[in-house]
Parts: C-alpha cells; sequence; structure tokens
C-alpha cells in the first residue's frame, strides 16, 4: 500500500498528445499544425532581431541576479500599462491600474483567478464555446463552477452572437465573463466593434466583471486596434481584469513573460488591489523570473527597438494573411467547390476548419497533416512549402 495507491492517472493533454504522434510519424511531408505557435516561411519558431538586440545590450552590462520584487520589475509593468490601456489613457494617469508581471498569459489568467475567488467566492465563470482549452480547467482548479456562452455557430460558420448576448443577458451579476480580446483560439472569429459594443452594454447592465485575455494583441489588426475593446471598456465606465501574454508576440514562449492588469476605480484602490494581487503571487511563486520581463521591457521601453519589435510583428500578422489567402486559393485550386473564403474572414494565428473529426483523423493517418479533432488547425504553421501539400490532403478528405 502506497501513499499514492488511489491517485488516478490524468487524462494526457490532447495536443501534446498531437505533438507526440506527430514526432513519431515516419512521414517525410508531414505538417503539424497542432500547435499553436508562430513559425517563419522556413518552419522555424522565430528569434526577433529585437529581442536579440535587447539581449545584446544586457550581455554587455551583465547585471547580478537578485530577487524581483513580487510583482516584477517596475519598467516592465509600467510598459504593460501603456500597451494596453494607452500611455495618455485616463487610467494610466490617475494610476488606477494595477499591473504585475507574470508566468505567461496563464500566469496572468491564474493570479486574476485566485484574487477572483478571493473577492467573490460565490461567482460563476462563463468562457465561450468554445474556448482556449486552459480556461476551463484553469479556473475550475481556482475553486470556480465554469459554465459557457454560446460563440460558434458550426452550420453558419462564423458566431452565434444572438446565443452570446442571450447567454451573457442570462448570467447573474457578479458573474466572471472570460472574453478574448482578439484573435479567439480555437475559432478564429472575433465580434465586430458594434457587437463588442452591445456586449459591453450587457456586462454593465448585468453587472459582470470582464476578464479580458488578451494572448494576441498585434496579431489581428494591428497593436493600437486589437487593443482598441480596452478602450471601449474603459469609456463604458467598467472595473475589469486583463491577462496579457507575450509568447507570441514576442515568440518568447519559454521565458514566460505576460501579465495581469487590474482596472480598479482609484489609484487608492488600485494599490490596495495591487497588495492583495502580490499575496497571490508571493503564495505560489514568490516572485517572477528576470529575463524575459527584462528584455520586453528593454524593447518597449526604447523607441528604436519598439520601432522594430512593431515591424516584426507586423510581419508575421501579414505572413499569417498570406498563408490563410494561399490556402484558400490553394483549396479551390486542389478541386474543393465549397466555399472556403471564411478562412480570409478568421483572424489570429487559428482557423476552425469546419472539418470533422473523422476528417482530421485521415488527415493524420493518410498524410501526416495534423490538426486537433475539433478541425483547429493554426496557420501560423503553414508556409510557402508545406502549404499545397496541405490544401491537396485536405480536398481528399473533404
Ligand atoms: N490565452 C489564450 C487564449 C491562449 O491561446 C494562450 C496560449 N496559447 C494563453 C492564454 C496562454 O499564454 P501563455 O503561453 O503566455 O501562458
Amino acid at each position: 500500500m502506497s501513499l499514492f495507491s488511489a491517485v488516478e492517472m490524468a487524462p494526457r493533454d490532447p495536443i501534446l498528445g498531437l505533438n507526440e504522434q506527430y514526432a513519431a510519424d515516419a512521414n517525410p511531408n508531414k505538417v503539424n499544425l497542432g500547435v499553436g505557435v508562430y513559425y517563419d516561411d522556413n518552419g522555424k519558431l522565430p528569434l526577433l532581431q529585437c529581442v536579440q538586440a535587447a539581449e545584446k545590450a544586457l550581455m554587455d552590462k551583465p547585471a547580478a541576479r537578485g530577487y524581483l520584487p513580487i510583482d516584477g520589475i517596475a519598467a516592465y509593468d509600467a510598459a504593460v500599462k501603456s500597451l494596453v490601456f494607452g500611455t495618455d489613457s485616463e487610467p494610466v494617469k490617475s494610476g488606477r491600474v494595477a499591473t504585475v508581471q507574470g508566468l505567461g498569459g496563464t500566469g496572468g489568467l491564474k493570479i486574476g483567478a485566485d484574487f477572483l475567488k478571493k473577492l467573490n467566492p460565490q461567482a460563476k465563470v462563463l468562457i465561450s464555446d468554445p474556448s482556449w482549452e486552459n480556461h476551463r480547467a484553469l479556473f475550475t482548479q481556482a475553486g470556480f463552477e465554469v459554465g459557457s456562452y454560446r460563440y460558434y455557430d458550426a452550420v453558419k460558420r462564423g458566431i452565434n452572437f444572438d446565443g452570446m448576448l442571450a447567454d451573457l443577458k442570462a448570467a447573474a451579476p457578479g458573474t466572471v465573463v472570460v472574453l478574448h480580446a482578439c484573435c479567439h483560439n480555437p475559432t478564429g472569429y472575433d465580434i465586430t466593434p458594434a457587437q463588442w459594443d452591445q456586449v459591453i452594454a450587457t456586462v454593465k447592465a448585468g453587472q459582470l466583471t470582464p476578464f479580458l485575455d488578451m494572448a494576441y494583441q498585434g496579431f489581428g489588426a494591428g497593436l493600437a486596434e486589437d487593443g482598441a475593446v480596452i478602450g471601449k471598456f474603459v469609456a463604458a465606465g467598467l472595473l475589469f481584469f486583463v491577462s496579457t501574454s507575450f509568447s507570441k508576440s514576442f515568440s518568447l514562449y519559454g521565458e514566460r513573460v505576460g501579465a495581469l492588469s487590474v482596472l480598479a476605480g482609484s489609484k487608492e484602490e488600485a494599490d490596495r488591489v495591487l497588495s492583495q494581487l502580490k499575496i497571490m503571487i508571493r503564495t505560489n511563486y514568490s516572485n517572477p523570473p528576470t529575463h524575459g520581463g527584462a528584455v520586453v521591457a528593454a524593447v518597449l521601453n526604447n523607441p528604436e527597438l519598439r520601432a522594430l519589435w512593431e515591424k516584426e510583428l507586423g510581419e508575421m500578422r501579414q505572413r499569417i494573411k498570406l498563408m490563410r489567402q494561399k490556402l484558400v486559393d490553394g483549396l479551390k485550386a486542389a478541386g474543393v467547390k465549397q466555399d472556403m473564403s471564411f478562412i480570409t474572414q478568421q483572424v489570429g494565428m487559428f482557423s476552425y476548419s469546419g472539418l470533422s473529426k473523422e476528417q482530421m483523423v485521415r488527415l493524420r493517418g493518410e498524410f501526416g497533416v495534423y490538426g486537433t479533432d475539433t478541425g483547429r488547425m493554426c496557420v501560423a504553421a503553414l508556409n510557402s512549402k508545406n502549404v499545397d501539400y496541405v490544401c491537396k490532403a485536405i480536398a481528399q478528405v473533404i
């Protein structure tokens, strides 16, 4: 009898399982579209020039690695606030945003979830149906009952906006609503600015607590355009949470750089919120690591490096758009009769292709093209060398 005799084997992470299957596949033409990672046109994970320049500057003046403050590097937190809310915005100027450096976007979400659980233990959480697979698990693990609001309409191939609004309207006051700020994962469908206005009015009328997950700022229409939704929530007078991830936008996946920002009613309130967020951090991992935050702060706070970052981010965004177009054109050329132009209406790294589980299994088994069973494909992993092969493979199973 061991202490662990009764421990059950947890189900495997579906994406990691897919990666293992991909690694073991002997097909020389295999393509991995299962991951949520941006690859360049050579199929390589990019190391951005702005990151290399910042790292070089850091190396030229090597610094000892003391503990960071619990809430991270001050210059980093300030840069995140400016990026998310705008440097000259009222929330930043009045000091009513509490921002803490987090371990990636996931860390930002978790600090926020733990704080919310203390703030309002009875609240329920609503996530989109479908959503990033970790949303449900993360909020459940933080002690919440997690439900969903309607989002994807498989028949229409788009958003069930009436369903979404109806579900938000039916939510009890205090319900935490997790919203993808841009580049919805997994579907690729974002609501329009006019629809955001309706969501905001509903959230406000229903006294719901918005939690905006911003994991892809800059991958939709642009940095400012993607961030505009934050301004709408501010203008409506709402208090809310925003998690930020730099994993994709800086291609710094393994450095775990992200943040949580909480907009409070006043500076004094933000200070009290910050003190509580620090307890969440202190009791979980004490303080964040130095390197990733130092690099991102160096880039965001230096005009030249910042301009270089925006250029490189723009190139990633444009390459994804080009791949979407190539996918649509290639499918047509490969003989697919149905209209696939919805792929270019979607934004961000993912596409809900509309393919069934059976079709996705065939794509994997017969062609070595790996996407998730839900039909999600990472268009950011397509390139000029593999896109035609992928189109032909899809054409065979559709
Ligand atoms: N939110 C969403 C919607 C995501 O897609 C991801 C990453 N795939 C995250 C949060 C987490 O980001 P990170 O890797 O920085 O923790």
